[in-house]
């Protein structure tokens, strides 16, 4: 097995430092990738803190992978070596249960495979994800990167970028719809390039003025300061439809109540939704919803929508050996609006296979 150069934890609470992995043997349907860029994602840290439970140590995080094929197997049909590559948060999954068979790999009934901080199906290994040279995954579960777009900007569609679009097109929006997306992060500014994209009027639900001029630079056309209480009265019965981005739990009713006849509110964390009262449903028959990611075909989709508008992630590029600093960074919300590794710094394959 080729042994590669990664970056690990060891535990919830060492700093992650260089370490060598062995990625499987290609298998006839897998495709093996070199990682170009790998995304930070917060839940990179919730992780690699076991801040979701007991994590699977060592582990190596990311799942915002774009590189370029570099080997398949012989039954694989849709990649060959040169091709470039994307692989987000699912690396597995059963195939075969209701979720799946509708390319709901995400809601896969028996249980997804994720990135990393996980086990294959069959060999129970753990898995390890993109902070390292190179990555072996099924040809199901890679995806076709456009060539047109900037790729380091890229590697954040694969698990903000979708977590974002999928909830806007499963819930429809389009032109005529008056879309509000709370908190202006890493998801919260991908969910305003594509809901703006989708062709619906777009709102930034924020608590700092200074980010304003930020959301309408990303193509909001509103911004709401949500701690200003005459502001939210004002948008009362206003919006078709919330996307939260807000990762800790918080107050759902002062968003609610901007929510008009029929219209839904969809978090996209395992938070606590505070504040959803029975009154504030029925008196305008709304709904909250959850959405995770999204499978594979709709994050085909979403790749292809972005590079037909234009779109990838607002970035900056570090080296691997800065990972620890922009953990730090991150925790203060001192990142605008993605921290991606250049895993170029990382240096290439440990030893021959
Ligand atoms: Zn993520
Ligand atoms: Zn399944």
């Amino acid at each position: 097995m080729p042994t590669v150069n990664a970056y690990a934890a060891q535990d919830a609470t060492t700093p992650l430092a260089p370490f060598q992995i062995e990625r499987r043997d290609l298998r006839p349907n897998d495709v093996q990738i070199e990682i170009l860029f790998s995304g930070v994602c917060h839940s990179d840290i919730h992780q690699a803190r076991s801040e979701w439970g007991p994590g699977l140590y060592p582990m190596v995080p990311g799942h915002e992978i774009v590189g370029r094929v570099t080997a398949v197997g012989g039954q694989v049909q849709g990649f060959k070596p040169g091709d470039l590559a994307g692989v987000g948060v699912l690396i597995d999954s059963c195939q075969d249960c209701p979720s799946c068979a509708e390319g709901l790999e995400q809601y896969c009934e028996n249980g997804h495979t994720t990135t990393y901080n996980s086990r294959e199906r069959d060999s129970g290994n753990l898995t390890f994800g993109g902070y390292s040279s190179s990555i072996v995954v099924r040809e199901e579960f890679v995806l076709r990167v456009p060539e047109s777009l900037d790729l380091k900007a890229v590697a954040p569609l694969l698990c903000a970028g979708i977590t974002m679009y999928s909830p806007l097109r499963h819930w429809k929006i389009g032109p005529g719809h008056r879309v509000a997306i709370v908190g202006l992060g890493g998801l919260g500014h991908m969910g305003i390039k594509l809901a703006a994209a989708l062709g619906a009027e777009v709102t930034l639900f924020t608590t700092s003025q200074s980010k304003a001029a930020d959301a309408m630079r990303l193509g909001a056309h509103h911004v709401i300061i949500s701690s200003d209480p005459a502001a939210m009265k004002a948008a009362r019965t206003s919006f078709d439809f919330i996307l939260s981005t807000v990762p800790t739990s918080h107050d759902l009713a002062p968003y609610l109540r901007t929510l008009k006849l029929g219209g839904q509110l969809v978090i996209v964390g395992a938070i606590d939704p505070v504040g959803v009262h029975g009154g504030l449903l029925i008196s305008h028959r709304r709904s909250v919803s959850g959405s995770n990611i999204g499978g594979l075909t709709e994050t085909q989709e979403m790749l292809d929508f972005c590079a037909e508008h234009g779109i990838v992630a607002d970035i900056e590029l570090i080296d691997m050996q800065d990972i620890n600093a922009a953990y730090e960074r991150m925790v203060r919300n001192d990142v605008k609006y993605r921290f991606v590794i250049d895993m170029a710094s990382l240096g290439g394959e440990a030893a021959a296979d």
